[in-house]
């Protein structure tokens, strides 16, 4: 019998990735472009049409021999629909019926889901929580979120929005205000996203500091908190206690023994998780073992959790 195929897509804010697996597992062609930010829904299905139209044809493969395409995006999406609300970085993706124009327009069946549940899902199968039974995987980056894996399949939640735990409730009568029109999010303290405003207020708050609002990202924080800089050691405490509080939250509801952290803050390395460990265990009382890990995948975690979307839904 023929070999089988599947194509993974992720669709992020940068760039759109696609990467070609054979179905051991093993990748076999990977191709991206720049994203069009400013495209609609179906301008921006017709581009990925296209893509996967050439991938295979590069690849001298037919629809017959792929089992699915799978599309991870930072969107809020109802995965048994495939139906799109709303969409980070790309305002235009939006209130469209993602799976059904892509469906109409290629003779192969599609998945779509958000980012972080395709992420979540190729670490407990390739990557950091591999062997557990239940995982949360929570994005550090630009934003916070998470995936919920439970008896090993992603958790969607009623209306398939499960796992935002960056728009959980911290303080909410005084905080920074957030895209979801809340104050105090945990993700007002733990993401890149937010680091500018936190310096400023920092700043303003008459600590002294080599760090500048608009230029600081994680790696910038990083060499300030290496040299002694006080707000830098204040911004990455704050940020450790703050996500150890949100862990610890997900933790008593959920009961879950594996969480796996993923995205770009996780380069603060032990900075960071020393400070989350003690602070998590300062509120934590059981003894059961709860594991901290780092995703083990890297660049090529968004396709290969869309291909892995692919086969196992
Ligand atoms: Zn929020």
């Amino acid at each position: 019998m023929d070999r089988k195929y599947v194509i993974g897509v992720d669709a992020g804010g940068t760039r759109v990735k696609y990467g070609l697996f054979r179905d051991d597992g093993q990748i076999t062609d990977k191709y991206q472009h720049a994203t069009d930010a400013h495209a609609d829904g179906p301008a921006f299905s017709d581009t990925i049409i296209e893509s996967v139209k050439a991938l295979l044809l590069k690849n001298d493969l037919s629809f017959e021999q792929l089992t699915g395409v799978g599309v991870c995006m930072p969107s809020f999406i109802k995965s048994d629909t495939g139906y799109v609300f709303i969409t980070s970085s790309m305002p235009g993706i939006k209130n469209f019926a993602m799976r059904d124009y892509l469906e109409a327009r290629l003779p192969i069946r599609i998945v779509l889901d958000n980012d972080a549940n395709g992420a979540a899902l190729a670490e407990h199968r390739f990557g950091a929580g591999r062997g557990a039974r239940h995982m949360v995987y929570i994005v550090l980056g630009t934003g916070l979120g998470s995936g919920i894996i439970i008896d090993g399949k992603v958790f969607q939640g009623s209306y398939g929005a499960a796992g935002e735990c960056g728009h959980m409730l911290a303080t909410p009568d005084d905080g920074l205000m957030c895209g979801c029109e809340n104050r105090g999010c945990f993700m007002s303290y733990v993401t890149g996203k937010h680091l500018p405003e936190r310096v400023r207020l920092g700043l303003e708050s008459g600590i002294k500091s080599v760090l500048v609002p608009e230029t600081t990202d994680g790696e910038r924080l990083l060499e300030a908190f290496e040299s002694g800089d006080s707000l830098a050691n204040k911004l990455i405490e704050d940020m450790a206690r703050y996500l150890a509080l949100c862990v610890f939250n997900i933790y008593q509801m959920l009961n879950i023994d594996t969480f796996v952290f993923g995205g770009g803050l996780t380069g603060l390395g032990d900075v960071l998780f020393d400070r989350l460990r003690e602070e998590f265990d300062k509120l934590c009382h059981i003894s059961f073992p709860v594991h901290f890990k780092v995703a083990e995948l890297k660049e090529d975690i968004g396709i290969i959790g869309a291909a892995e979307m692919a086969v196992s839904d």
